[in-house]
């Protein structure tokens, strides 16, 4: 399991972290990418997708850049699944923006934005838990893990000033996951000592839900005028899933039926 969560002694702070060296290095490949921040996201979506309540809930988090012309995209689920593209290797997200959707199942999504100041994926996350939950958290990423800590209600605050020590006098987080040999409870063990216990041990991976169902209905998304223009003048189509790049054609006969049932 590369991710746990657990909480401390005194009920005060609980805690989201993993090392997710295998879910980027997956990514990275699939999108021929070596930008630290996209790490950074994915990383970010698979905590936060762990703290969803329902079993089909959803949460999105896109940085775009100052002029929006270039994202970094994640999305996961409680079940730790996540997927996610960047669009331009050398994006620039100092000055853009951050939003969050989350699908919880109800009739519209939940949407925080923020404006990004820092460039750092880290501090931006924490400014959105301040600004857009009211929810006081401290976020440590590396490009292939980190954790996210959040300020339970009622907490003690002699622990949580002993929490904001450990954090300030912490050395940065890539090198604990690496001197914790990626192992996500040394890696606890490192920063917090016998401060807390292990609630949950979970795995947060790179899982794609795209299928060729889903695909047939992004067809259908199009409208019939568009629909009916591929079948005349293409007679086939191809898709290319944005995630994990999988390709899925439509025969003809396949898109005629696809546009009876639009
Ligand atoms: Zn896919």
């Amino acid at each position: 399991m590369n991710t746990i969560i657990a909480i401390d002694k005194t009920g005060s702070y609980r805690l989201y972290a993993a090392v997710t060296t295998e879910m980027v290095t997956a990514a990275e490949e699939i999108h021929q990418s070596s930008n630290s921040s996209f790490g950074m996201v994915l990383t970010a979506a698979g905590l936060m997708g762990l703290m969803l309540k329902g079993q089909r809930d959803k949460l999105s988090l896109i940085f775009k850049n100052e002029d929006n012309s270039g994202e970094i995209l994640a999305t996961a689920n409680a079940d730790g699944h996540v997927k996610g593209y960047i669009s331009e290797d050398n994006i620039n997200l100092k000055g853009g923006s951050l939003t969050v959707i989350k699908d919880l199942g109800l009739k519209e999504p939940y949407i925080g934005k923020i404006e990004l100041e820092s460039g750092d994926i880290s501090r931006d996350l924490a400014k959105y838990f301040a600004v857009s939950e009211q929810q006081p958290s401290a976020v440590a990423l590396a490009p292939n893990g980190g954790f996210i800590v959040q300020v339970l209600p009622d907490a003690n605050d002699e622990v949580i000033s002993k929490l904001e020590d450990t954090l300030f006098m912490m050395d940065s987080i890539a090198l604990l996951i690496e001197d914790a040999k990626e192992d996500p409870r040394e890696l606890l063990k490192l920063i917090f000592k016998d401060d807390i216990e292990i609630l949950d041990e979970r795995e947060i991976k790179w899982q794609c839900d795209c299928s060729k169902d889903r695909m047939a209905a992004a067809l259908v998304s199009i409208g019939k005028k568009d629909l009916a223009e591929i079948i005349e003048q293409d007679g086939k189509a191809e898709l290319s899933c944005h995630f994990c790049r999988s390709s899925y054609s439509f025969t003809k006969e396949e898109l005629m039926e696809i546009y009876k049932n639009a």
